[in-house]
């Protein structure tokens, strides 16, 4: 015998989330309650695969599936009532025909109302009472009265950091697994922290603090992914890592499932990664941090598009962050006096002087600029890099070399303090 587990949702004054038309394999399927003079709407929360029932005042329709929803409309509790009892005698009479039984405890309802007052019905199934509760689950999806899905943005991003912090044990910032292991694993996390994105979505124009739970999660996976320290802006994490913050990419997953669902052929203009990519260049052009990591790489669009192997390592994101062995770095988070370079002593030691002003390296710098023909500043750089395998490996040498010495010699420094 098996047991089935049957979550009721019904709503009051919330049709909009209905939508779809049942299929002829859905509606022959359900024949015989037809017979019973019975309209069936069948469709779909907006944007997602979930199959649901409606069930509409007076001409309540059911149907189920391994886990049954049932979505009941009304405008008033007695309406509610009735219809949704109605109903569910039917379905109870539908499973039980079949031979199943239905396990009442495990069944979940939500009520679903814009109404501040309201009396809560009392809902039957199998002679028992099912209580109401604020949020339910459903293939995997938290879904809470207020439709806001703030319960299950928080569960999937304690899931993904869970995930990021078995990944950090297994994944060392120097050495560790190369590039593409990372990026699978990230891709693994993604999947976790956007699960039924088409769904919800839509809330975060609404619910700041899904945006937020949803980008703290991604960037604490991203920080190992680029080897960061974890002082990088959240802003440059995902450029340097070339991924678009999870805010974004959750909209993109929906309007990926909108268009194909789509009647009519989408424009080229409408491709869900390019709108992406253009609110995230809007967004990198007018963020407050990450101001060295923009002047490197002002524009993530060639940046993400580059053809050839520009992996992030724990160097080159040193150089692309600015956060990591410089004086201005050391001294910000108290690990050296002052921010001078120990080297030249320039009074501000940050990622620009040490990789294009100082002298220590003015003769690597000189041979540098003959490899890659060209200019080495800032603005140029990441140009050059994308230009070719060659530039891409000469300035990586480069950067390898400078952090390399620098940390060598900060380590003694600090093994010289130690001891005296
Ligand atoms: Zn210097």
């Amino acid at each position: 015998m098996k047991t089935y587990k049957n979550p009721i949702l019904f709503t009051t004054e919330y049709g909009a989330i209905i939508s779809g038309i049942a299929t002829n394999s859905i509606i022959n399927s359900l024949n015989s309650i037809n017979n019973q003079s019975i309209r069936l709407s069948i469709g779909a929360f907006n944007t997602s695969l979930i199959p649901s029932i409606l069930c509409e005042a007076k001409t309540p329709p059911l149907g189920f599936a391994d886990d049954t929803m049932l979505v009941t409309r009304a405008k008033s509790t007695q309406e509610l009532e009735a219809v949704t009892n109605e109903a569910l005698s039917l379905v109870e009479q539908r499973i039980t025909g079949l031979g199943l039984q239905i396990a009442v405890e495990k069944t979940e309802a939500v009520l679903f109302t814009y109404k501040y007052k309201y009396t809560q019905p009392a809902i039957k199934l199998c002679g028992g009472d099912v209580e109401l509760s604020t949020e339910m689950n459903y293939l995997g999806m938290v879904v809470d009265r207020s439709m806001l899905f703030k319960g299950q943005v928080k569960k999937a991003a304690a899931r993904a950091a869970g995930i990021g912090n078995q990944l950090a044990r297994i994944m060392p910032n120097v050495g560790g697994p190369r590039e593409d292991r990372r990026r699978l694993l990230s891709s693994v996390v993604h999947s976790v922290l956007l699960y039924g994105a088409p769904s919800w979505a839509h809330t975060l124009e609404l619910v700041p603090g899904n945006v937020q739970t949803l980008n703290r999660a991604q960037r604490k996976v991203l920080l190992r992914c680029i080897c960061a320290y974890r002082t990088v802006s959240k802003a440059a994490t995902n450029v340097i890592a070339s991924t678009p913050p999870a805010d974004l990419l959750a909209v993109e997953r929906m309007a990926a499932f909108d268009r194909r669902r789509a009647p009519a052929a989408p424009t080229a203009g409408d491709v869900p990664r390019t709108k992406t990519m253009e609110a995230w260049q809007e967004r990198w052009s007018t963020e407050e941090s990450g101001s060295w990591t923009r002047r490197l790489i002002p524009d993530v669009r060639p940046w993400c598009a580059r053809s050839h192997g520009l992996v992030t390592n724990f160097h080159l994101t040193q150089f692309l962050s600015g956060h990591g062995c410089f004086g201005q770095y050391l001294h910000r988070f108290r690990k050296s006096d002052n921010p001078r370079c120990v080297d030249c002593r320039a009074p501000t030691d940050d990622a620009e002087h040490a990789f294009f002003e100082c002298d220590r390296w003015w003769r690597r710098r000189m041979e540098l600029k003959a490899t890659i023909n060209g200019p080495f500043t800032p603005e140029t750089v990441v140009g050059k890099m994308m230009e070719s395998r060659s530039n891409l490996a000469a300035v990586e040498r480069f950067v390898k070399e400078v952090l390399t010495k620098r940390e060598a010699e900060e380590r003694e420094r600090q093994y010289q303090e130690q001891n005296t």
